[in-house]
């Protein structure tokens, strides 16, 4: 049975990586096999001091199976943590000690005595029998472990290690209750059957090793978080609720001093650094709100400089109490400047934005002001020629079709000649524009007034009937005339003669009852104008200051 369960040993060691819960199995499988050994041992000599021995070396080996198993269990379920607690710790090791330490010193010959000296028969007392009891304590507490966890956890290929591994633990049970029944209990009447524990720990232990091999997830996970906390660049320190220091990896060295057992001084590391913003709501739900998730950026002055991110995160149980937190360190320098960059060019970008908003405000106003300019005369502010013909041109041709009347006024200001003569240029121009400011005071608002050369304006009236047009050129004679214009010391006043063409009332009823009506506008213009130009050459000749109508 050694043999055996030191062949599995080995097979065992070969291929299997080593982890902290082989390790924890190889020890236990080391303490089954000294069970088998002692249990040769007796028999192989007469010496009753080797008995003793090798009886010993059993029995302690057989204290040590419970919490071996219970701890194997533990780890196996991955409920370690049930350990850390020192009572719990206490409660764990004690009886198994002291167990161990009864077969050992014997006292009084109450765990065992030998029978006419020799020890292959031999006589056990109450010692044993609270071995005995203890040892299946920590199998029972085992089993419930391994029950629980077979209930509780969801991945198959656990749940059929768990349950090969309780096979394993069942055989053992029904085994050793065997050997206790036959080899103690009844020995004197059956007589004694060899190896039944023996045999009993080989076969639980297949069932370990099988399970182990087939469903071979063991501590895998373990294995793989330990080495992603030990590689990964991000540093990570682990503190208890108490602030204390429970581990770190290689990356969290970088960035603060770290020790296992010492409380961690985020305050200092803060202080050993420029913070990005203000930390002092970071500093207080870190200190009175332990159960938030927390988030600040730190700029790292020592050495090269270095942005880092810290985060806090609550490590909660799954009564969602509070057991101790997680701090991450995360060098963010490239991340930082790319946004800093960002920052930048988009500050820039918003410049050169509000510069092009407003060199288009400017472009619109000077747009404004040329287009202004494209169509208005300089001097007197009225439309100029080139807009009038343009404007009338459109609107003549239009009222045309629509049967609307409308009338043009032309007018010329009488004997401008001598008041330039007279008074100078600058004057002759200040009269033109009062005149042009006169004018547009006796005008409607849709009546459009424009300079057509010279000292000559004409008005274009849309919707005026003669008669209409007739008061409208009364109303604008006296409006000039009455108008006096000062300039340098002088009051001038100026009169005008002017010429009326209306269109829209008889002349297109007779004109389309003898199809002669144009219908280009061009020419409606032309003929327009050299009516209006007749009648006021017409109104000089009469002897100026009039309106004449052209008929
Ligand atoms: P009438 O029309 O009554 O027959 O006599 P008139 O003296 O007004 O004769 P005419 O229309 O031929 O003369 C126009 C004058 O107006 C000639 C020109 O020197 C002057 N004139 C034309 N444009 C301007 C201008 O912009 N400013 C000034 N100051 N004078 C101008
Ligand atoms: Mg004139
Ligand atoms: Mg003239």
């Amino acid at each position: 049975m050694f043999v055996c369960l030191f062949v599995l040993f080995g097979l065992f060691v070969a291929l299997n990586p080593i982890t902290r819960t082989h390790k924890v199995y190889l020890s236990f499988h080391l303490i089954m096999m000294l069970w088998p050994l002692g249990q040769v041992g007796v028999r192989s000599t007469d010496i009753p001091s080797y008995q003793h021995f090798y009886l010993t070396m059993s029995f302690v080996a057989l204290s040590l199976l419970g919490p071996g198993w219970l701890a194997f269990v533990l780890f196996l379920t991955r409920r370690t943590h049930y350990l850390r607690r020192p009572s719990r710790l206490a409660a764990f090791v004690l009886p198994a000690a002291l167990c161990a330490a009864s077969a050992v010193f014997n006292p009084f010959g109450q765990f065992l005595k030998p029978e006419q000296g020799q020890y292959g028969d031999r006589e056990y007392g109450p010692l044993f029998w609270i071995m005995t009891f203890v040892e299946f304590t920590y199998f029972f507490i085992a089993l419930i472990h391994m029950f629980q966890a077979h209930r509780t956890v969801r991945s198959l290929n656990e749940r059929k290690q768990l349950a090969t591994s309780l096979l394993g633990m069942f055989v053992l049970t029904v085994f050793a209750v065997l050997d206790l029944l036959f080899n103690v209990v009844l020995s004197p009447w059956l007589g004694v059957v060899q190896g039944l524990t023996s045999a009993g720990i080989v076969l639980s232990d297949i069932c370990f090793v099988f399970a182990i091999y087939r469903y071979g997830v063991f501590d895998l996970l373990d294995t793989a978080k330990d080495r992603i906390f030990e590689q990964v660049e991000t540093g990570i320190v682990v503190i208890d609720e108490a602030g204390k220091v429970m581990d770190f990896n290689r990356g969290a060295i970088g960035f603060m001093l770290l020790a296992k057992g010492e409380s961690f001084d985020l305050e200092r590391f803060l202080l050993s650094g420029q913070p990005a913003n203000d930390v002092s709501d970071f500093l207080f739900r870190y200190r009175h709100r332990p159960a938030d998730k927390i988030r600040t950026e730190i700029l790292l002055t020592v050495g090269a400089y270095r942005s880092v991110s810290l985060q806090v995160s609550p490590l909660l149980d799954r009564f969602k109490s509070l057991q101790g937190r997680i701090v991450a360190f995360h060098d963010v320098t490239e991340q930082r400047k790319l946004i800093d960059e960002m920052n930048l060019k988009n500050e820039a970008l918003h410049e050169r934005n509000l510069e092009l908003i407003a060199m288009q405000d400017e472009l619109y106003r000077a747009n404004q002001k040329l287009e202004q300019a494209a169509v208005t005369d300089g001097l007197t502010g009225c439309f100029n020629r080139t807009f009038f013909q343009q404007y009338v041109e459109h609107e003549a041709f239009l009222c045309r079709q629509r049967n609307i009347p409308f009338s043009v006024l032309l007018f010329d200001i009488d004997h401008f000649k001598q008041i330039n003569d007279q008074y100078g240029h600058l004057a002759g121009d200040e009269v033109l524009r009062a005149t042009a400011v006169a004018v547009r005071a006796a005008l409607r608002g849709v009546d459009l007034l424009a300079r057509y050369g010279g000292e000559e304006f004409t008005v274009f009236m849309p919707q005026t009937t003669r008669s209409d047009a007739q008061a409208a050129a009364d109303r604008v004679m006296s409006a000039v005339s009455n108008n006096e214009v000062r300039v340098s010391g002088h009051t001038i006043r100026v009169t005008i003669s002017m010429g009326i063409v209306t269109e829209g009332e008889s002349e297109w009823a007779a004109a389309a009852a003898e199809d002669q009506g144009s219908d280009d506008s061009g020419s409606i213009l032309h003929e327009l104008f050299s009516k209006a130009d007749v009648a006021l050459y017409q109104a000089k000749n009469e002897g100026r200051n009039r309106v004449i109508v052209s008929h």
